[in-house]
């Protein structure tokens, strides 16, 4: 889901699709389109093709490659570790068939030992797979909500039978106002990085905060972002705030 490897609240990714199209505002300056396009540079076969340029910047053309060869990654892996699955796509994409998501639940499914965080924007398209997916505990399903517009994706995580759900409130482009909480874990919020990179007032980020401590919901505060996010940092009012959902603190 366009997110940066180095991020803090997951240990490895793990990418069974390649290529993705953008979907809402939150994908106008995805990660993982400019990072596609230095793999590429680089001689990786699995992601080239996959963009087109515009305006001088790197952007998704809307080719989907579905690697089978990676499918086995995570059984390789013997001590059990966080998983970012699918930071270089979305696992939910149009084009992304079934058979080959139910594939990738089988191997979440296989790995025990591992977590496993699956995040999407294409939360109905979520909804209307989730009853053909094996849904073990140790998967946890996210969606990102980046304005107030995009709320209803909270909703439809709520449909899904998944154990740990948690939102990805980043890159946050608004005020998301009144939060139903009910069922979410875990609340990722932060700022947009990099050299485009939109502002983030910080009420809005103590909005979801307050009502992530008034639901009993984990809060994560990823980062202020900008174009220098490691001058900006990521303390809020004093503090870092780096919860975990409740099962795993456990
Ligand atoms: S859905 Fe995720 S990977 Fe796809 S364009 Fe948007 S941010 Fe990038």
């Amino acid at each position: 889901m366009g997110t940066n490897s180095r991020i803090e609240w997951t240990e490895a990714t793990w990418n069974p699709v390649a290529g993705c199209s953008i979907v809402s505002p939150g994908c106008t300056n995805c990660y993982a389109m400019r990072m596609a396009r230095r793999l590429e540079a680089m001689g990786q076969d699995k992601y080239s093709g996959l963009t087109r340029t515009s305006g001088g910047r790197p952007k998704w053309n809307g080719l989907i490659r579905l690697d089978e060869s990676s499918l086995r990654i995570p059984l390789g892996w013997k001590v059990g570790r966080m998983i970012f699955v699918n930071s270089m796509s979305d696992l939910f994409h149009e084009d992304v068939p079934l058979s080959f998501i139910q594939q990738v639940f089988a191997v979440m499914r296989d790995c025990p030992h591992h977590t496993f965080q699956v995040l999407t924007k294409r939360s109905e398209q979520l909804v209307e797979v989730a009853p053909y997916l094996d849904w073990t505990p140790n998967i946890w399903m996210g969606v990102s909500v980046e304005s107030e517009d995009y709320k209803f994706r909270i909703e439809n995580l709520r449909k899904t039978p998944a154990k740990v759900k948690f939102l990805s409130l980043e890159p946050l482009l608004g005020d998301l106002g009144a939060l139903n909480l009910k069922g979410i874990d875990w609340a990722i919020a932060g700022g947009e990085s990099g050299p485009a990179a939109r502002d983030m007032q910080p009420e809005w980020v103590r909005s979801i905060r307050d009502q992530c401590i008034s639901s009993g919901v984990a809060f994560h505060f990823k980062q202020w972002g900008g174009v220098n996010k490691k001058k900006s940092g990521r303390t809020l009012d004093g503090r870092t705030w780096d919860e975990l959902p409740v099962s795993v603190v456990a």
